[in-house]
């Protein structure tokens, strides 16, 4: 099969790629291995989704919900159920219905989202027992599956998808005794610490981790302690809880396995680095969305997408683009993104900060912006005027703490 423009992934980036894409005048297939487009968003019915893109308040299937409908809208070649295994230059191979099938394309945009960190990876000494999940596995049980986890859980990592959850478990009956976070400060905005926890009265256990699990089938008790700054347990603060149920929030990780191999990665946010308009390392291949940073609001994937999609169209038609300048993480800056800036777009800039910040100057090439109250779980988004940009080699980005 041949295409002009493969997108891989049908969630939010996938499908703002997609449409922009075709609102170009080229030939897109879309890719998604589950069986409808929509990604994340279908399992999220919480509100607090579009705010910025459809200037109104939707839970996660509607504004899903509302990209399919605009999607529908253009000639796109949509295929579900279709998992891709490979990218092997501009050829996309993968599992289908009838076996193994592979698309060529003048060029590929990757939107693969990101996958949870899992029970292995945290390394929590104890028993395995069941009853110990990943918070995006208990949201598609309760909301996709309408199951039951377990009637009392304690929630590890104050990240947004952990306070959701923590929502999401009371609203449905499930005494949720109170979310553990290792760092001092909450890892979700500060908007969800308040509807999530403060208005359901969950406790919220700062400085502080999972340091074994108990229980010989079923999970049986969790045993809390503080931790230090090098986040190490402090005998003695032991807390023992009685829960059947241990849910996880320990982070995303941007989902690179098909493209790690040949492309270059985001050192900070260990995604597919790419510039402001999408462009990879290897010219060809564009990404966006969760696969290439974590992003807060799924408003700004869609931007991302799009414009990853309508500059892939544009390679693909045998148009040149510009050269790419780095850009390059400085003092205090934990994750940034994109990682180079081509002159075909402005350069909107992503950027967490390394620590809690009262006051502090953000610095882009020869623009400054004030930040107030910088948070690493809040993600900073700027664009930078391009007269800021001009006569760098490279663009360098720090955060000055006043
Ligand atoms: C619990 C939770 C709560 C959230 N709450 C909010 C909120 O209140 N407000 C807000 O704005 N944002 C929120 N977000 C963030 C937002 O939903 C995400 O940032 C956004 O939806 C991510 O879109 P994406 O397209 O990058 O990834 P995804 O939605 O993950 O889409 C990736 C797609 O790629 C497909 N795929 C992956 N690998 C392959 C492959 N090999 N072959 C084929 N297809 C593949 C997947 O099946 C998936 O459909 C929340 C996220 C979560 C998880």
């Amino acid at each position: 099969m041949k295409t002009d423009v493969i997108v891989i992934g049908g969630g939010a980036a996938g499908m703002g790629a997609a449409i922009a894409a075709a609102k170009e005048g080229v030939k897109v297939t879309l890719i998604e291995r589950e069986e409808k487009t929509g990604g994340i968003l279908n399992q999220c019915i919480h509100n607090g989704f579009g705010l910025h893109y459809f200037k109104e308040e939707l839970t996660g299937p509607e504004y899903a919900e509302r990209l399919k409908k605009i999607l529908r809208e253009y000639d796109i070649d949509i295929i579900t159920d279709f998992m891709v295994k490979e990218i092997k230059d501009k050829k996309v191979v993968g599992v289908f219905h009838d076996g193994v099938k592979e698309i060529e394309a003048s060029s590929v945009v990757f939107t693969t989202g990101a996958r949870e960190r899992p029970f292995g990876a945290l390394m929590i000494p104890g028993d395995r027992p069941s009853g110990i999940f990943t918070a995006g596995v208990v949201q598609k049980f309760i909301n996709i599956e309408n199951r039951f986890p377990g009637k009392r859980a304690l929630v590890l990592g104050s990240g947004d998808i952990g306070l959701i959850m923590a929502r999401r478990l009371t609203l449905e009956g499930v005494k949720v005794v109170g979310v553990v976070e290792r760092m001092p400060y909450p890892g979700g905005l500060a908007r969800n610490i308040r509807q999530c926890l403060e208005d359901f009265d969950i406790p919220l256990y700062l400085s502080s981790t999972v340091i074994e699990v108990r229980g010989k089938e079923r999970l049986e008790e969790v045993v809390v302690a503080k931790v230090d700054e090098k986040f190490k347990p402090v005998l003695g603060t032991e807390k023992i809880f009685k829960v059947d149920t241990l849910v996880l929030s320990a982070g995303l990780l941007p989902m690179v396995i098909l493209v790690s191999d040949f492309a270059v990665l985001n050192s900070t946010s260990k995604g597919l680095a790419t510039s402001n308009i999408g462009q990879s390392s290897v010219e060809w291949l564009f990404g966006a969305g969760n696969c290439t940073v974590v992003y807060d609001l799924v408003d700004y994937v869609t931007v991302e997408g799009e414009r990853a999609g309508k500059f892939a169209a544009i390679y693909a038609k045998g148009e040149k683009l510009s050269e790419k300048i780095p850009v390059d993480p400085g003092e205090n800056v934990r994750v940034l993104h994109p990682r180079w800036y081509s002159k075909d777009d402005d350069l909107t800039i992503y950027a967490r900060v390394s620590k809690p910040m009262e006051k502090g100057k953000l610095l882009v090439g020869n623009y400054e912006k004030t930040l107030l109250n910088a948070k690493p779980s809040e993600m900073i988004v700027l664009k930078v005027p391009a007269r800021y940009l001009e006569g760098f080699e490279r663009i360098r980005v720090s955060v000055k703490e006043a």
